[in-house]
């Protein structure tokens, strides 16, 4: 490690942010109102555990009102802590904006290790900490609604909002009040896989602006692409394979908790992952060279790298090393501003947290309108426009009896017309048509701007542009 002292998440968000104001023309004071984390709620509380009290601390940030509610994941870590929260929660006030989701900025965390514990004790201890935020309106559909993050996943969120329900017994729109939950509790087609999808939208947009790839000294499509992923929990399993199966990427590293696996012709993802499920890591897994110093992979040759675990991994004391020429920020502030700053220097493109995780939040989106409209996406026009459809293969059909059956459709374009789009297919439209507008967003001022040399500087300009706006329409 470098003996240069890195600045925290905290700090490297605030010098970001920073950087960008000074390139903006804010009023000082609303520069200030934007920048500070309006409040943070800790609560200390005992849960009776294997026959003792256990205490707990736990955290919600509400960094941004100029939207209501404010929207951000839950997370249980170790290394939660309030400083960790308040810049998870000013990185979503400016991930909203960017991606246009209707949201102030959020977080919340509990310093637990979830794999202390087993189900039921989970159960009691996410209840509780729910309990203490629903009571003062920290969980609330239309002033503060959670998200899973790391550690927390559908079934976390199911129990918070059956909490919720629980203590608002007559709140008809008590689904709301957190997203992420399971499909059967309220949730929507595709939320799990938001995030990773999130990604592998958001590189075929890269891919698809010849001057960031230009920047990046990147040719050609993502068929064939090396890529290095490090967390294979649930944004890096998703983006890894999407990317493997959809767009033809080779996985060649996955690095998690227990060190990384390394296969210069591809690692097979699913089996991966089946293989953590089981053993609880990589280790021992065939078919594969095992590192124990799993963050050392982080510097081997591949063409995009996708920190997908934790914060400040790419840091001064690796940031010179790390020979990938894209890399896609999955995970919430990987990259220290020290970090940053070295690879800015080498060239590196980065595709910053910003806007690379915001497939959750943009799908959690959708999730909060369904709840809020009590009906599942597609329900009405699906058969309306299967039938409108039908109506122009059937004219068709017959026009080419009329002329000798000279031409016919192929059936599987005719299978693939006539099917109207459910859920599924409809959270992924918008979840694509989000990821590309923001990046084109971005794209613009990055291309277009010779004072702003790289996406994640795009990224804040566009977004704190968007939140300034909003506080002065509010008449701040
Ligand atoms: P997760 O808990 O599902 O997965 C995290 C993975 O990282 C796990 O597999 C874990 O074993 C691995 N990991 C832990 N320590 C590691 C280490 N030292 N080296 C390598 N791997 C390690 O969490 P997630 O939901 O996938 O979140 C990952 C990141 O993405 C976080 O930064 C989170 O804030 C961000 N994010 C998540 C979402 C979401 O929808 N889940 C949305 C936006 C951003």
């Amino acid at each position: 490690m470098s003996a240069v002292k890195e600045p925290s998440f905290r700090e490297s968000v605030d010098l970001m942010f920073n950087r960008a104001v000074a390139m903006m023309d804010l009023p000082p004071g609303l520069e200030e109102k934007i920048r500070v984390c309006n409040a943070t709620y800790t609560v200390r509380f005992g849960v009776r555990l294997r026959g003792q009290i256990q205490t707990f601390t736990g955290y919600r940030a509400v960094h941004s009102e100029h939207m209501e509610p404010v929207k951000g994941g839950i997370r249980f870590a170790m290394g939660v802590n309030q400083d960790e929260v308040e810049a998870l929660a000013a990185l979503m006030t400016y991930k909203c904006a960017l991606v246009e989701a209707p949201f102030g900025g959020s977080k919340g965390g509990l310093r637990i290790d979830p794999r202390q514990y087993d189900e039921h004790e989970m159960e009691l201890i996410t209840r509780r900490f729910a309990y203490e935020l629903i009571k003062r309106d920290l969980i609330h559909p239309s002033q503060n609604v959670p998200a899973p993050d790391m550690g927390t996943g559908e079934r976390e969120m199911a129990w918070i909002a059956d909490q919720y329900a629980r203590m608002n017994t007559t709140e008809i729109n008590a689904k709301a009040c957190v997203t992420g939950k399971p499909l059967n509790a309220g949730g929507i087609s595709g939320r799990v896989e938001a995030t990773g999808r999130g990604v592998q939208y958001a590189l075929r947009e890269f891919f698809r602006d010849s001057e960031g790839m230009k920047k990046a000294g990147l040719t050609g499509k993502l068929d064939g692409k090396r890529v290095i992923v490090q967390g294979l929990g649930n944004v890096g399993y998703h983006a890894a394979k999407f990317l493997a199966e959809e767009d033809g990427c080779v996985i060649s590293g996955i690095i998690e908790h227990d060190g990384a696996l390394f296969n210069n012709d591809g690692l097979d993802v699913e089996a991966v992952r089946a293989w953590i499920v089981k053993h609880g890591g990589v280790s021992g897994f065939p078919d594969a060279t095992h590192t124990a110093e799993g963050a050392a992979v982080l510097e081997e040759d591949c063409e995009i790298l996708i920190p997908a675990a934790l914060e400040g991994v790419i840091n001064l004391g690796n940031a010179a090393r790390i020979k990938a020429p894209l890399i896609i920020e999955a995970a919430n502030g990987p990259i220290t501003a020290g970090g940053d700053e070295v690879l800015r220097k080498k060239g590196t493109v980065i595709i910053p947290d910003m806007y690379a995780n915001a497939g959750g939040v943009t799908v959690s989106y959708f999730e909060w309108v369904k709840n809020l409209s009590h009906i599942r996406f597609g329900r009405m026009q699906r058969r309306q426009e299967e039938s409108r459809h039908e109506l122009v293969i059937n004219e068709l059909e017959s026009l080419s009896a009329s002329m000798g059956d000279k031409w016919s459709m192929s059936p599987d374009f005719k299978a693939k017309y006539l099917r109207g789009a459910d859920e599924l297919e409809l959270v992924r439209s918008g979840l694509d048509d989000t990821m590309r507008i923001a990046y084109q967003s971005m794209a613009a001022v990055w291309h277009e701007r010779d004072d702003v040399e790289d996406l994640r500087m795009a990224a804040y300009l566009v977004a704190i542009g968007k939140v300034a706006a909003s506080y002065r329409a509010k008449g701040l």
